[in-house]
């Protein structure tokens, strides 16, 4: 019983009230607005020079790559008009050494290797009959997903700010990625445009409105994976910085006649100093051994890649109490014990590796409904290297589970609904429709419950607007979504 107490006790710090959504919500639109009006705010709502949402009628064939970490993948998509959609694609590793290829050139070039591999595998007669006579009718236009922090200057145009996740190619820093990879296409004497820099947040948002059915087009498009990040649709005279970035950086021109513009909020790094954000002391351990500490601290208490180890914290000081009787994993006469075996951690178990607690752990404790919590069990058997925990260790850790991953969604109403109230979209339409994408939203149990449960919270939103918020996932972003954003580019020219 004092386990279960200590335990409700460490899952009450992650509670998340009412009144804290609706302070969460209020900064959230106040920082939306300041990064609409200055850059370098704490949001960098970055115009992505998309200005407009597909209906599902689009129609043609596009194709779309995708540099973001490990692997580089080409797709063609062709579009039927009807909201469906046909998808061919092809993945494969970037070779480490490429990585941190001295020049530029050498990463490109592999890059536009594979897309003539690709072209040659499914699109031979467009390659064959560009090699015979080349002609600008055989040309496809392409979405480059290029999941790196850019200075994006123009639907096909954006300046390397640094690499991350493993790269280092020095060269290229400063550089515009789309011309550097159409150069090396060009080389190639392919018949494809570099027509659009996407971002994975922007394409998800256009593959929803692509695919979702209605009139009023997609509102958001977000996505709740490894990290978290959202694009929404903004009525372009409200970008106050906009005419400041088109005079210092030069930016290319864009289509201003929908007076709209989607804009990749990069809401990750909201409220950075922590003015409404809930701060546990495992959220704070977790900020400070992290390789940037202070910043993406919203991320850091919502995406797949940080709930594992909040988990694995909260349940490390559960397991080190000073109280024998009260301690995790520290069973060993309880009748509840129906393995009568002591209950031990491996020497070497996860949880005393930082990440060493996955957050598909989460999903599967929290869905876990078997007898006794069997599954649970053997999860932290398998995952944990923990044996014979008995039945109120595992009771324990999944409250612990259950109040870090509803706080995550309740912080991940936060961010969708100040988006709803700050574009006014209630008012103005009969149904405002949010495109998620990633695995935290696509498997942890009752995430958009949650959500839905918060903002039947947020006074401006109550019972009658939450029903006409619809959510829906929206999958192949940097596929389908890029694809989109390329249409939508060269239909601009
Ligand atoms: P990415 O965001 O990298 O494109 P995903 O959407 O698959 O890819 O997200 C991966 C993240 O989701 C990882 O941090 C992983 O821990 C987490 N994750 C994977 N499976 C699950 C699951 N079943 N439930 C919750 N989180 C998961």
């Amino acid at each position: 019983m004092a386990l279960a107490a200590e335990a409700k006790r460490i899952a009450a710090e992650f509670d998340y009230s009412t009144e804290e959504v609706g302070k969460g919500v209020k900064e959230f639109i106040r920082e939306m607005d300041e990064g609409l009006e200055k850059q370098g705010a704490t949001m960098s709502q970055i115009p992505s020079y998309v200005t407009a949402v597909p209906n599902g009628t689009e129609k043609g064939i596009y194709l779309a790559v995708d540099l973001g970490g490990t692997n580089f993948r080409v797709c063609s998509i062709v579009l039927h008009g009807n909201q469906t959609f046909s998808l061919t694609q092809s993945k494969v590793a970037v070779p480490h050494a490429l990585m941190e290829a001295k020049k530029a050139h050498e990463l490109f070039e592999f890059l536009a290797k594979q897309i003539e591999i690709f072209l040659k595998t499914h699109h031979n007669d467009k390659f064959e009959a560009h090699r015979r006579r080349p002609s600008q009718q055989q040309y496809l236009d392409l979405g480059f997903t290029f999941s790196f922090p850019v200075n994006q200057l123009g639907i096909n145009k954006g300046k390397l700010i640094r690499w991350t996740k493993g790269f280092d190619i020095e060269e290229a820093i400063g550089q515009d990625v789309c011309a550097l990879l159409q150069k090396e296409i060009d080389a190639l004497n392919l018949p494809v445009i570099v027509a659009a820099l996407v971002n994975d947040t922007v394409g998800t948002l256009m593959a929803r409105s692509y695919t979702s059915p209605g009139k009023t087009g997609t509102l958001i498009g977000a996505i709740f994976g490894t990290g978290t990040n959202g694009a929404y649709v903004e009525k372009l005279n409200r970008v106050k910085k906009m005419a400041q970035i088109d005079a210092e950086l030069g930016s290319a021109a864009y289509d201003k006649s929908t007076g709209l513009m989607i804009i990749n909020t990069e809401w990750g790094s909201f409220d950075n100093n922590l003015s409404v954000l809930p701060d546990t002391p495992y959220d704070r351990a977790l900020d400070a051994e992290s390789v940037n500490p202070g910043i993406q601290m919203f991320e850091k208490r919502v995406s797949g890649m940080f709930l594992g180890e909040i988990l694995r914290r909260a349940i490390l000081a559960l397991y080190k109490h000073q109280d024998e009787n009260i301690a995790l994993f520290k069973d060993t006469s309880s009748a509840d014990n129906d393995t009568s075996s002591l209950t031990t951690v491996a020497e070497d178990s996860p949880l005393y590796k930082q990440w060493g607690i996955d957050t598909s752990f989460l999903s599967i404790v929290e869905e876990d409904a078997s007898d006794r919590l069997r599954i649970t069990k053997q999860t932290l058997e398998k995952d944990l290297g923990v044996s014979a925990p008995s039945m109120e260790d595992c009771v324990a850790v999944k409250t612990l589970v259950h109040a870090i991953g509803k706080r995550a969604a309740r912080l991940a109403a936060v961010a969708l609904g100040a988006v709803v109230l700050s574009t006014n979209k209630l008012q103005e339409d009969d149904l405002v429709d949010i495109g998620v994408d990633g695995s935290l939203v696509e498997y942890y149990p009752g995430f958009e419950d949650y959500i839905r449960e918060a903002f039947r919270e947020i006074p401006e939103i109550g019972v009658e607007g939450e029903k006409k918020i619809r959510i829906g996932l929206a999958k192949d972003g940097s596929g389908l979504g890029a694809a989109l954003i390329a249409l939508t580019a060269s239909k601009a020219e």
